[in-house]
């Protein structure tokens, strides 16, 4: 991933050469190239501000340093990312987002912020996100980018040696984390929870869910878990009607944009199929959709594999963009898997083989990935046994 950064003030994004995102650059996991706008201001005291038409405090980032600087490096195809207290609040969904991109340019804003032909003109030639780091202002635009390279540079693949400590983290899947303890076990007469040291994990990894969960509840209510939500029957699941097929059709094409991303194609079936064909789809596999205030977030098919006895195929699962990383997914696969028929000796699911959030995902729902190719091109087949059951061979 390449990074490019354009602001007045460069040293306050030299901390990105520290630390872990230092790394990956030496790495050579991500290039860094932090810009002094000024250097694209043309008068002799390289302004890059003016007052703002129309009256008003304060003074406003002029257009012209901004769009030689995007002439001289070039944005085309670029995702420009502007932060800014009216943008759209951060979140790990979005950092995610962000880390299927193969080159952010970030505009660091300062005094009342940016012309907005500045942005007007970069979406006619790069996708442009304006980014709120949340409901305060900040002084200038370099902290917010800091901040958001941190979130998005430490998802890249190679980042974080062990990809289990991402999916345990706060907000991966809409909980916050447990409290967390190390040595020593007592401390200042503080002992660590004693389950911790029991050794038994089933215990350990229950009271670690229990935390999370009390935790969630007391300090972020408006996270509610994916469970409350299906509980308090807010998210409503149930089999997919004939018209339901429309609305699956749009949410495929939404779910399956990123995975092209990830897998630098667009012949993936998933993106070209019309209503009708996903309607036809309902006869062949037994589909749940999911809606949230009624509209439709989510869907899930499975059926009895027509070749191999026992196995349980679950197919697409998919999930709004927006409201991806709130355990929706989770939830839906459990469904899913619950509504396999007795005599169910293992379940099945399928995935691009470069789709490495959801490898991640399936693998920590106890699936494992079979070697080879899977049954599609490009992908994994991932297979779980059911307990108790003769496993297949
Ligand atoms: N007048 C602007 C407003 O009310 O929206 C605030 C400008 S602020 C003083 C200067 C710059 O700081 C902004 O252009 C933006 O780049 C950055 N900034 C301030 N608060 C921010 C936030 N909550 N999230 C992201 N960037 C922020």
């Amino acid at each position: 991933m390449r990074l490019d950064y354009l602001t007045i003030f460069p040293e306050f994004l030299a901390p990105l050469r520290q630390s872990l995102t230092g790394k990956a650059a030496d790495k050579g996991l991500i290039e860094l190239h932090v810009h002094d706008l000024r250097e694209w201001a043309n008068d002799r005291h390289r302004t890059v501000d003016d007052a703002p038409f129309g009256g008003g405090a304060g003074m406003v980032m002029t257009p012209e340093p901004f769009g030689e600087a995007f002439d001289a490096l070039g944005i085309d195809g670029a995702t420009v990312v502007v932060p800014t207290p009216s943008g759209a609040p951060f979140s790990q969904a979005l950092a995610r987002e962000l880390a299927t991109r193969e080159r952010l340019v970030f505009l660091c804003g300062r005094y009342e912020g940016i012309d907005q032909r500045v942005l007007d003109h970069a979406a006619t030639r790069a996708e442009v996100v304006e980014v709120s780091l949340g409901d305060y202002v900040l002084n200038g635009g370099d902290v917010a980018a800091v901040a958001i390279t941190e979130a998005v540079v430490r998802l890249l693949p190679g980042f974080v040696g062990n990809a289990e400590s991402l999916v345990e983290e706060s907000h991966e899947d809409g909980l916050l984390e447990y409290p967390v303890y190390t040595k020593p076990p007592v401390w200042r007469d503080r002992a660590v929870p004693p389950v911790l040291l029991s050794g038994d994990h089933a215990a350990i990894a229950a009271w670690r869910h229990a935390q999370r969960l009390a935790r969630t509840a007391e300090r972020r209510p408006d996270l509610r878990h994916v469970a409350a939500a299906l509980d308090a029957g807010d998210l409503d699941v149930r089999p997919a009607q004939p018209a339901d097929a429309e609305e699956v059709a749009v949410l495929q094409r939404a779910c399956w944009l990123s995975e092209a991303v990830a897998n630098s194609t667009l012949d993936i079936p998933a993106l070209s199929e019309d209503a009708d064909e996903v309607r036809r789809g309902f006869a062949q596999w037994q589909t749940w959709v999911v809606r949230s205030g009624g509209r439709l977030v989510g869907s899930v098919p499975a059926r009895a594999s027509p070749e191999i006895p026992g196995q349980w195929e679950i197919g697409r699962l998919m999930v709004a963009p927006d409201l991806q990383g709130r355990g929706i997914g989770r939830a839906l696969l459990a469904y899913a898997e619950a509504a396999a028929p007795a005599g169910t000796r293992r379940l099945w699911i399928n995935t691009g083989t470069r789709s490495a959030a959801n490898l991640r995902r399936y693998r920590r729902a106890g699936y494992r990935a079979r070697p080879g190719e899977g049954r599609f091109a490009g992908t994994v087949d991932l297979v779980k046994d059911v307990p108790g059951a003769d496993a297949i061979s």
